[in-house]
C-alpha cells in the first residue's frame, strides 16, 4: 500500500512538474501564474512521499513540516491564480492582504511547533506490517486548518460568482474549476476527519493542478462554440454548401436549399443543380471566385461565388464550402445610381461630364478614325419657352434630341451640354455635313395657337490630336457657331485655325486697348469735308491705333471687337476728348472748322451721352455746334424714346447731330421723318455694288430731295471719283467726304491740307 501511494505520488510530483515547465513556455500571460501554481502542489506531495516512506519519527516530522508549509505555499499560490484567472485585481486586494497575513502567521507557529509542539505531534502505527506515523493535531493545527480552509472558501465564492455572472461560454471556464476544487477540498476534508492511516488528499489537489494546467492553457468551449458556429452559417444570408472531399455535397444552409431547391435528403443534387445555374462552379480550387450575371439589362441578377478548402491537420484535403452571394439588389441600385449620374434626367442622354469622359475614352481606343466634335445650340430657345411654357420647351428638347440622335450614326456619341446646347463626337466618314445641315434646317414646332420654326446652329471641330482636353474641342466648335450666329440661313460652321487667332486677337486687343489710350498709341485721323467748292468745312474724326508689335490698325481691327464686349465706350470718349482738344485750339487760330465724332449704340447703354459731350464742350471751351455727332440707324431699333430725347437735349444744346451709312442698313425713309436729326450721311458705298448706275443715282436724287424737303442736308461720303462728285452737285448735295478729297490723315497733315490749299480763308 506505501509503495502504490508512493508511485502515485511520485508521478504526480513528476506530471506536474512538466506541467509547470510547459506552462512557462506558453506564450499566454496566465502561463508564469499557471507554472508557479503547480509547482507549488510538488512540496506538500513530496511532503506526503516522505511521511508514507519515513520510518522512524524525524524524517515524518519533517515530511509534516514540508507538507503543512508546502500547503500554505500552495493555497497562496492558488489563490493569486484563481484571482488572475477570474481577473480580480490582485495587486491592489485588501482581501488578499489579510489572507497574506494569517498565512505568514501560520507559517510562524510552524517554526514555534520545533520547540513547543503546539502544533502536532506524530504517533507511530502499524500498516500492512510497516510503521507509519500518523498525525496527531493539536490546537495549533486547527488555526493551520482554518486558514487553509478559509482561504479555501474565499477562492470558491469568487469562483462560484465569476460562474455565476459570466456569459454560458465563459462560465463554462469556471464551473470546471470550481467543481473539481469543491471535490478536492471534500476529498481533503475526509481524510482530515476519518483519521486513516495514510493522508490522500493532496492526491485531489494533485488532479486539481493538472486540470487547472488543461483548463487555464488549452481549453476552449468547443461544444458551444461548433454551435454557435453551426448557428451562424444557418442564418447567413448567404447561400452555403459543404462538400466532403468527393465533391459531395454534405449539408447546406436554407438560403442555399431555396436557391438549389434540394432538402436535407435530397442534398446530393446540390452540385448538379449549382452547375446547371451558374456553370462549373464546383470542384474548383481553393480560395476561386467568380462573379456571374444571368440575364440581361434591367433583368440581369448578379451573383458572387467563393469556393474554400478545408484540410484536416495534416494538411490534407478534407472537403470544401462554397458560398453563393446574391448581389442583385447592389448592382442594380448602382447601376440605376450611374447611369443616373451620368445621364441628363430629361432627355436620358449623356450629361457633359458623361460626354466627355467617353470621348476621351473612344478616341484613346481608336486613335486612328477621324472624328469631328459638334457643337449643336438651339438658337433663340429662350423665346420657345416664353412663348409656349417651359414644359413646352422641354418637350422640344426632348423631340430635338431624338431627332437629333437619329441623325447620328450607331458610332456616334451623343450628349446634352446643358440647357439649349447639345455635344456630339461622330466618325466623320458616317457623317455628312451637307445632309445634315439640310435636316436640321427643318425644325418646327407647333401647338394650337403658335407655329415656330426651331434654327439649329452647328459648330463643327475636327479632332487632330486625340490629347486636346475634350472641353478645348467643345470650345472650339461653340467658336465656330458664333461665326454664323446672326445667319438664320448657314446652319453649320466649321471650325479652322483662323477662328482660334481672331479669338485670340480679340482677347489681345481688350486688354492692351487702357494702355493705348494712355500711352498715345490711339490716335485720331481726320478726313476732310469739303462743300460744293471743294472747300474743306470740317473732317470726321476716325480712330487709328498705332500698334507696337503690330504696326498700324486701321478700325475694322478693332471696332467690331470693342463693340462686341463694349469696351467701345473707352475709346470713345478718349476720341470726344480729342476732337475738344483739336477744335478748341483751332477756335483760338481763328479757323471756322467742324469736327464729327461717332457714336457707337452701345454708348447709350454705357453712359450719358448729352451729359458727357456737354460736359466736354464746356470744359474745353468749344463751340456746340461744330461739334458733330455721328449716329447710326441701329441705335433706333431699341429703346426709341430715351434715345430721341438724348438727341433732343443735344441738338437743342446746339450740337448738330447726323445721321450715318444711311442707306445702307435696314434704312427706312418713314423713320427718317421724325428723326431728330439735321444731316444725313449717304453711304456711297452701298451705290458701287449696284450694277444699275442709273438706277441707283435715282434712288440717291431721291434721298436727296427728300432731305431737302424734310429740312435736313445731305452730305455723301465714299465719294472716290471727280464724275461722282460733279453728279453729286447737280443733284443737289452740299457737302462730300471720300477719298477724292483725302483719305483719313494724321491731325498734322490734316492742318497742313487745309493750309496749303482749299483752306477755309
Ligand atoms: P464710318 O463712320 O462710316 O467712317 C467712314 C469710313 O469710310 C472710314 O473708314 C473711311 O476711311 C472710309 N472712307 C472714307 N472715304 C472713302 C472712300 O472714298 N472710299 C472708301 N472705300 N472708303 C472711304 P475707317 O476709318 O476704316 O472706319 C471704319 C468705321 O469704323 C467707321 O465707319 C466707323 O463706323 C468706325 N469708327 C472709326 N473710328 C471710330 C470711332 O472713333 N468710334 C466709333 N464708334 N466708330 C469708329
Ligand atoms: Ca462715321
Ligand atoms: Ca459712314
Amino acid at each position: 500500500m506505501r509503495d502504490q501511494f508512493s508511485v502515485i505520488f511520485v508521478f504526480l510530483i513528476i506530471a506536474l512538474g512538466g506541467c509547470s515547465i510547459a506552462a512557462l513556455q506558453s506564450k499566454r500571460t496566465i502561463g508564469s501564474t499557471v507554472a508557479v501554481f503547480t509547482a507549488a502542489i510538488t512540496p506538500p506531495i513530496i511532503g506526503n512521499l516522505i511521511i508514507v516512506r519515513a520510518g522512524t519519527s524525524l524524517p515524518a516530522t519533517i515530511g509534516y513540516y514540508i507538507y503543512f508549509l508546502g500547503m500554505d505555499l500552495m493555497i497562496w499560490t492558488m489563490l493569486k491564480f484563481v484571482m488572475e484567472y477570474c481577473n480580480y485585481k490582485w495587486k491592489k486586494s485588501v482581501l488578499r492582504c489579510i489572507l497574506e497575513i494569517f498565512l505568514a502567521a501560520d507559517i510562524f507557529q510552524y517554526g514555534f511547533d520545533i520547540f513547543f509542539h503546539q502544533a502536532f505531534t506524530t504517533e507511530p502505527i502499524q500498516v500492512d506490517g510497516y510503521s507509519y506515523y500518523r498525525l496527531v493535531p493539536r490546537f495549533g493545527q486547527t488555526f493551520h486548518r482554518a486558514v487553509v480552509y478559509g482561504i479555501l472558501f474565499v477562492i470558491l465564492i469568487m469562483l462560484l460568482i465569476k460562474t455565476l455572472h459570466s456569459s454560458r461560454i465563459y462560465s463554462e471556464r469556471y464551473s470546471v474549476i470550481f467543481g473539481t476544487l469543491v471535490l478536492a477540498a471534500l476529498w481533503q476534508t475526509f481524510y482530515i476527519f476519518s483519521r486513516t492511516p495514510v493522508d490522500r488528499s493532496m492526491i485531489g489537489f494533485g488532479v486539481f493542478g493538472l486540470l487547472i494546467f488543461y483548463f487555464a492553457l488549452y481549453y476552449r468551449p468547443m461544444r458551444l462554440l461548433d454551435r454557435m458556429l453551426a448557428n451562424i452559417a444557418s442564418e447567413m444570408p448567404e447561400a452555403l454548401f459543404f462538400f466532403d472531399s468527393g465533391d459531395k455535397c454534405i449539408w447546406a444552409n436554407t438560403p442555399a436549399q431555396v436557391l438549389t431547391d434540394v432538402t436535407e435528403e435530397t442534398f446530393d443534387k446540390a452540385a448538379e443543380r449549382l452547375n446547371s445555374k451558374f456553370g462549373e462552379c464546383t470542384g474548383k480550387p481553393d480560395n476561386w471566385f467568380s462573379g456571374i450575371v444571368i440575364g440581361e439589362d434591367d433583368d440581369a441578377e448578379y451573383y458572387v461565388i467563393e469556393n474554400h478548402h478545408i484540410t484536416d491537420d495534416k494538411g490534407k484535403f478534407a472537403g470544401s464550402f462554397l458560398t453563393v452571394r446574391d448581389n442583385t439588389t447592389e448592382q442594380r441600385k448602382l447601376k440605376r445610381e450611374m447611369y443616373n449620374a451620368t445621364h441628363d434626367r430629361l432627355t436620358g442622354l449623356y450629361t457633359k461630364e458623361y460626354l466627355y469622359q467617353r470621348i476621351n475614352e473612344l478616341l484613346h481606343d481608336e486613335p486612328e478614325v477621324k472624328r469631328y466634335i459638334l457643337s449643336l445650340n438651339v438658337r433663340n430657345f429662350k423665346v420657345v419657352n416664353d412663348i409656349f411654357s417651359t414644359e413646352f420647351g422641354d418637350k422640344v428638347l426632348v423631340f430635338l434630341a431624338e431627332r437629333i440622335r437619329a441623325e447620328l450614326s450607331d458610332n456616334s456619341l451623343f450628349g446634352r451640354l446643358g440647357g439649349d446646347i447639345f455635344g456630339a463626337c461622330v466618325p466623320a466618314d458616317e457623317f455628312d455635313i451637307e445632309r445634315f445641315e439640310r435636316k436640321l434646317s427643318k425644325f418646327r414646332v407647333a401647338d394650337i395657337n403658335i407655329d415656330y420654326n426651331i434654327l439649329i446652329h452647328v459648330g463643327l471641330c475636327e479632332i487632330t490630336d486625340i490629347d486636346t482636353d475634350i472641353a478645348v474641342l467643345f470650345d472650339r466648335a461653340h467658336l465656330a457657331i458664333q461665326t454664323i450666329k446672326d445667319d438664320y440661313h448657314k446652319h453649320i460652321a466649321v471650325y479652322d485655325d483662323k477662328m482660334r487667332q481672331k479669338v485670340l486677337w480679340d482677347q489681345q486687343i481688350s486688354t492692351q486697348l487702357a494702355d493705348a489710350l494712355k500711352d498715345g498709341q490711339m490716335r485720331p485721323y481726320l478726313q476732310a469735308i469739303v462743300d460744293t467748292n471743294g472747300k474743306i468745312v470740317g473732317a470726321e474724326a476716325l480712330a487709328r491705333w498705332i500698334h507696337p508689335t503690330e504696326g498700324f490698325l486701321s478700325p475694322d481691327r478693332f471696332i467690331p471687337v470693342l463693340e462686341k464686349n463694349s469696351m467701345i465706350v473707352e475709346l470713345d470718349r478718349f476720341m470726344w476728348k480729342s476732337a475738344c482738344e483739336i477744335l478748341s485750339r483751332w477756335q483760338k487760330e481763328g479757323w471756322d472748322l467742324f469736327l464729327s465724332v461717332n457714336i457707337s449704340p452701345k454708348d447709350f447703354y454705357f453712359m450719358d451721352v448729352a451729359a458727357e459731350i456737354k460736359e466736354l464742350v464746356d470744359k474745353y471751351g468749344v463751340d456746340p455746334t461744330h461739334l458733330r455727332i455721328e449716329i447710326t440707324e441701329t441705335i433706333m431699333m431699341t429703346d426709341v424714346e430715351s434715345k430721341m430725347k438724348t438727341l433732343g437735349e443735344l441738338r437743342n444744346a446746339g450740337f448738330i447731330v447726323e445721321m450715318d451709312d444711311f442707306g445702307s442698313g435696314y434704312s427706312s425713309l418713314n423713320l427718317l421723318k421724325d428723326m431728330p436729326v439735321d444731316v444725313l450721311k449717304i453711304d456711297m458705298k452701298f451705290l458701287s455694288r449696284t450694277e444699275d448706275v442709273l438706277r441707283a443715282h435715282t434712288i440717291v436724287r431721291n434721298i436727296i430731295n427728300l432731305s431737302d424737303d424734310l429740312g435736313i442736308s445731305a452730305l455723301t461720303e465714299g465719294v472716290e471719283t471727280e464724275n461722282q462728285y460733279h453728279i453729286l452737285s447737280e443733284m443737289g448735295c452740299r457737302m462730300f467726304q471720300g477719298f477724292y478729297f483725302s483719305k483719313p490723315v494724321p491731325v498734322s497733315e490734316f492742318e497742313a491740307l487745309c493750309r496749303s490749299g482749299i483752306t477755309p480763308e
